[in-house]
C-alpha cells in the first residue's frame, strides 16, 4: 500500500473549514470558551476550537425548542416540504465545499465524502414523502360514534450524532424529526461538528423558523444529562456507541421519554463453498476498508468456508496491500486516517491481543508513519474466536478471518455475539440464502454484495444493537405519537 499526503496543498483548503458556532434560536453564537478542537486525523492539525455552550445556552436552546415546535407543529406538512426542500438544495449546490469539511474534520476520501452526502439528502427527500403520508384512520363504530385516531408530533427532540458519518447521521435524525413536524436541539460529536453546522446553515439559510432547529456543543454527558432531564424534550434519538446508547436510555427511562437507538454492530461475512472466493475477497477487502472500517455497518467478521478459505485469504491481503492510503483530500486515496487517536490505538491493541493470542497477520498489522492517524489495512486469519477483534467492534480498518466446516458452523459463529446490526453473505445456494434470511440475528442482510438499506427500507438492529428503525416506510413513527379521539355525535 501507499500513503500520500501533500501539506502544501490541505493547508489552502484548510482556510475553507468553518467556524464553529451554537446554534441558538436562529443565531449564530460564536463566543464561547473552547471545549476542545477539531483535528485533522491527516496531519494532527488544529482546525478549529469547539465552543462550549454555557448553562444558560441550554436553557436557551430548549426555550427556542419548544417555541419552534408550537410553529412547526402547526405549519402544514406542505409548506414543510418546501423549507426542507429549499436546504436541500443548497446542500447540493455546496456539496463540494461541505465534503471537504467532512474530509478535513473526519479523514475520509473527499469522493466518499460526497457520496455520503449525496445519499443523506436521499433521506431528506424520502421523508418529505413521508411528511405528506403521515395518515390516521377512521375507525367504523357504533351509528353515534366517531372514532378517529390521528398521528401527532411527538415534541422538541434531543438528537446526538457520532463523528464516523457526521453528515449521513444527522440526516438520517434530522430528516424524519422535521418531517414529522418535531423541533430539534442536535449535538454533534465534538470531532466533527463542521459538517453539522454546514447543514444547519443550509436550514437557516432556507427559511427555517427560529427555534426549529438547534445546535449544540460542549460538555456532551452534562449537555445530554440537562436536555433529557428537562420536561420540554420529548424523545430522544442517538447513534453511537452501546456503551454510551445504554447511558443515554437509562437517563431517558427515568423521565419516561422514548428513545430511538442506532447503536453498534460486528457485522459477520459468511462465504459459503459455492462462490468465487478471488473476487469476493477483493470485495470485501474494499468493502471493509470504506471509511477506514469506521461504520457500524463495516463487515468485520470473515466467516469463510473451509474449502474457499486460502483463496480467499489471498485475494483479500492482496487488494489490502495494493490500497492508495492517504490524505482524503489528495486524488485517488482510497482510505484516509481512521478518524480520532482513540481509534489508532484500539486498532493497535485488537492485533496486539490477536498476535498474542496465535493469529497470523497476513497484511498490515500497524501504524503508517509517525504523523496523521493512519492504520496499516489490516487482515488477522485463523484468529481465535474469543480474541477481542472477535467480540469487540473493530471501527478501525482490521478485519478478522475464520475458517467454517458448514452452514450451521458459520451461523453459530455469526450470532454468538451480544450485538446484531448488518450481517452479510456470499452464497449460490437458493437452500442457503433461504436458512440465512431466517437464521441470522441481525437487522440487515445483504446477500451477495455489500449494499445497505436506502432511505426506503429500515436500518436497525437487534440485541443490544439498539431500539427502532431508521428509514422505510414507518420512518416517522419513532417522531410521531398517536391520538385516539372519541367523538360522540349525541348532543348534550
Ligand atoms: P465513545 O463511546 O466515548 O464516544 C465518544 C462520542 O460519544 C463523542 O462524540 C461524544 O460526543 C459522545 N458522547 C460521549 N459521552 C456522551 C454523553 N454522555 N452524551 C452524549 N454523547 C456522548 O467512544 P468512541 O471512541 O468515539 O467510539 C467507541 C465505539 O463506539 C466505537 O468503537 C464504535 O464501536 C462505536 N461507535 C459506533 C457508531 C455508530 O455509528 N453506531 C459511531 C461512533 C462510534
Amino acid at each position: 500500500m501507499t500513503k500520500h499526503t501533500s501539506d502544501e496543498s490541505t493547508a489552502k483548503i484548510v482556510r475553507d473549514y468553518p467556524k464553529i458556532g451554537l446554534f441558538l434560536n436562529g443565531e449564530w453564537v460564536y463566543d464561547r470558551d473552547p471545549y476542545t478542537y477539531v483535528i485533522n486525523p491527516s496531519n494532527e492539525s488544529k482546525l478549529a476550537p469547539v465552543p462550549k455552550a454555557t448553562d444558560a445556552d441550554l436553557q436557551r436552546a430548549l426555550s427556542a425548542a419548544e417555541r419552534g415546535f408550537r410553529v412547526w407543529r402547526d405549519t402544514p406538512p406542505q409548506q414543510r416540504v418546501a423549507i426542507i426542500q429549499k436546504a436541500v438544495k443548497l446542500a447540493r449546490e455546496r456539496i463540494d465545499a461541505i465534503a471537504t469539511v467532512l474530509s478535513l474534520e473526519n479523514g475520509k476520501p473527499f469522493e466518499h465524502a460526497r457520496a455520503e452526502i449525496d445519499r443523506s439528502m436521499n433521506f431528506y427527500e424520502w421523508e418529505m414523502g413521508q411528511a405528506l403520508r403521515a395518515y390516521g384512520t377512521i375507525v367504523p363504530g357504533a351509528s353515534q360514534m366517531q372514532k378517529f385516531v390521528i398521528k401527532q408530533p411527538i415534541g422538541p427532540v434531543f438528537a446526538v450524532t457520532p463523528w464516523n458519518v457526521p453528515m449521513s447521521s444527522a440526516a438520517r435524525k434530522t430528516s424524519a424529526a422535521l418531517a414529522a413536524g418535531c423541533s430539534v436541539i442536535l449535538k454533534p460529536a465534538e470531532e466533527t461538528p463542521g459538517t453539522a453546522c454546514e447543514l444547519v446553515r443550509c436550514f437557516g439559510e432556507a427559511g427555517l423558523p427560529p427555534g426549529v432547529l438547534n445546535l449544540v456543543l460542549g460538555d456532551p454527558a452534562h449537555i445530554s444529562s440537562t436536555l433529557i432531564a428537562s420536561p420540554v424534550t420529548r424523545m430522544v434519538t442517538f447513534t453511537g456507541s452501546v456503551h454510551i446508547g445504554k447511558h443515554l436510555s437509562q437517563l431517558a427511562a427515568s423521565v419516561m421519554k422514548p428513545v430511538l437507538m442506532e447503536l453498534g454492530g460486528h457485522a459477520p461475512v459468511l462465504v459459503g463453498a459455492s462462490v468465487n472466493a478471488t473476487e469476493v475477497g477483493r470485495i470485501s477487502a474494499l468493502a471493509k476498508t470504506r471509511a477506514a472500517g469506521q461504520i457500524c455497518a463495516s463487515p468485520s467478521r470473515f466467516i469463510v468456508h473451509q474449502n474457499s478459505y486460502s483463496e480467499f485469504v489471498a485475494s483479500f491481503a492482496k487488494t489490502l496491500n495494493e490500497l492508495r492510503v492517504g490524505d482524503g483530500l489528495q486524488p485517488g486515496v482510497e482510505m484516509g486516517p481512521v478518524a480520532n487517536v482513540r481509534r489508532l490505538s484500539a486498532a493497535q491493541s485488537l492485533v496486539d491481543d490477536a498476535k498474542n493470542r496465535g493469529a497470523n497477520v497476513a497484511a498490515g498489522g500497524h501504524r503508517l508513519g509517525d504523523r496523521g492517524y493512519f492504520f496499516a489495512p489490516t487482515l488477522l486469519t485463523d484468529v481465535p474466536l474469543d480474541a477481542d477483534v472477535m467480540t469487540i467492534e473493530p471501527f478501525s480498518p482490521v478485519a478478522a478471518c475464520v475458517p467454517a466446516v458448514d452452514l450451521d458452523h458459520a451461523i453459530s459463529i455469526a450470532n454468538s455475539l451480544s450485538v446484531g446490526l448488518a450481517a452479510y453473505a456470499f452464497t449460490n445456494s437458493l437452500d442457503e440464502a433461504e436458512q440465512l434470511g431466517r437464521r441470522l440475528e441481525c437487522g440487515v442482510l445483504s446477500i451477495n454484495h455489500f449494499d445497505t438499506p436506502d432511505a426506503d427500507t429500515p436500518f436497525g438492529g437487534v440485541k443490544e444493537t439498539g431500539i427502532g428503525r431508521e428509514g422505510g416506510p414507518s420512518s416517522l413513527d419513532a417522531y410521531l405519537v398517536t391520538k385516539t379521539i372519541l367523538q360522540s355525535t349525541v348532543t348534550v
